[in-house]
């Protein structure tokens, strides 16, 4: 019955040094994984960052003015004059363009 005892309790210590282990284990991959994390965080604040930069320029490339009236231009409203060059070089209403011309 002592014996018994004993060796029952031998046998937890091995399982407890053996759970141990794979705890460090488990908790080193955890470490490792939380880089890896961190390390895609920034990554991804990374893209965000040029992405905004992106969608600032586009908004700034949206706010075409009408060189007749002033006023914003709906890209799909417009019309673009070009130089020689081939250049974009004024962009209007299609209602206003049609005022040039009267
Ligand atoms: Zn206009």
């Amino acid at each position: 019955m002592l014996k018994k005892t004993e060796t029952g309790e031998h046998t937890d210590q091995d399982e407890e040094t053996d759970i141990r282990e794979k705890i460090e284990i488990t908790l080193r991959r955890l470490q490792e994984l939380k880089g890896r994390v961190a390390e895609l965080k920034r990554r991804c604040e990374e893209l965000r960052k040029i992405e905004s930069e992106h969608t600032e320029q586009e908004g700034v490339e949206n706010t075409l003015r009408c060189d007749k009236c002033g006023r914003a231009l709906d890209p799909e409203q417009q019309v673009a004059v070009k130089d020689s060059d081939g250049l974009e070089r004024s962009h209007y209403h299609k209602e206003c363009f049609q005022t040039l011309f009267k």
